[in-house]
């Protein structure tokens, strides 16, 4: 699905919110589904980033995004039910949902894992998801047909040496998918969630991991949108519990 083409009006009057809308896959996410269509909840930690995605979205002629700040690390289960609750009283429902904020936190070995930053890593890159899901599967099920996406890792397929809590974390968002996608095959079809491993990715989180290499190796997020534009669409109906790649297997 990587070389899917999306039709221009695929998410037409669809409403998705992102997290990490403000930087890296997430804006370029929040832009390419406006571009198709779609009002974004735009969620992020800096509000000035978010703002600025608003201002491109708005620049380009697309549908009036919404903003909805939420740190990740510190926010607790009523701030998501009041998330959901504003989402409700806005739209009335959401179609879309994608998890895409993560940190990396530190590359060492397990034995040398402070606790401290491994229950950061833990909190946003998967405790969080799950709140949000949690809190958001009311308004989501008010949806014709909503898809979910986690975004995974290659170290969340297959455990690598010394990316510890990042790893762990994403192998967790894999299970989360499954057991959520498992659950509603059985209750509610009309929803579907999916993973995507991004794979190399131009961007802050993948040069703070790869300080030495050559960027432009790696293509950027805008290059990689296709996978999450067929998920997020349409054509994807009845796909559910399925782990991608963006970049083709
Ligand atoms: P970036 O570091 O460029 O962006 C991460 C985003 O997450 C930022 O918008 C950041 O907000 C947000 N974020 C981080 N912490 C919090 C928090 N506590 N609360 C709310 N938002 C937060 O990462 P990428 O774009 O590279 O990564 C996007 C996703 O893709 C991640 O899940 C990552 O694990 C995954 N991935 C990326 C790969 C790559 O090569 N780039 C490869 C494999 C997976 P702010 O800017 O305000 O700090």
């Amino acid at each position: 699905m990587y070389s899917y083409q999306a039709p221009a009006d695929l998410l037409h009057d669809r409403v998705i919110l992102i997290t990490g809308a403000g930087a890296g896959i997430g804006r370029a996410a929040a832009k390419t589904f406006a571009r198709h269509g779609a009002t974004i909840i735009l969620s992020g930690r800096t509000t000035k980033k978010l703002e600025d995605v608003y201002d491109e979205i708005e620049a380009e002629g697309g549908p009036k995004p919404a903003i909805f700040p939420v740190n990740l690390e510190g926010a607790v289960a009523k701030d998501y039910d009041d998330l959901a609750n504003a989402i409700r009283e806005e739209f009335g429902r959401l179609d879309g949902l994608l998890h895409n904020a993560a940190i990396l936190g530190h590359r060492t070995p397990l034995e040398h894992y402070d606790p401290d930053s491994w229950t950061r890593v833990m909190q946003v890159n998967a405790m969080a998801p799950f709140l949000l899901t949690r809190s958001l599967m009311p308004v989501i099920r008010e949806s014709e047909d909503a898809s979910i996406i986690f975004t995974s890792s290659s170290v969340g397929r297959k455990g690598k040496a010394y990316w510890g809590a990042y790893a762990v974390s994403k192998f967790a968002v894999e299970g989360m998918m499954q057991v959520l996608a498992d659950e509603l095959d059985d209750a509610d079809k009309r929803i579907r969630v999916n993973s995507v491993n991004p794979g190399a990715t131009r961007t802050a989180m993948r040069a703070l991991a790869y300080p030495a290499e050559d960027a432009t190796k790696n293509p950027t997020p805008e290059e990689i949108m296709n996978v999450y534009l067929y998920l997020m669409g349409k054509d994807s109906i009845g796909v559910t519990g399925q782990a991608f790649n963006a970049q083709g297997d």
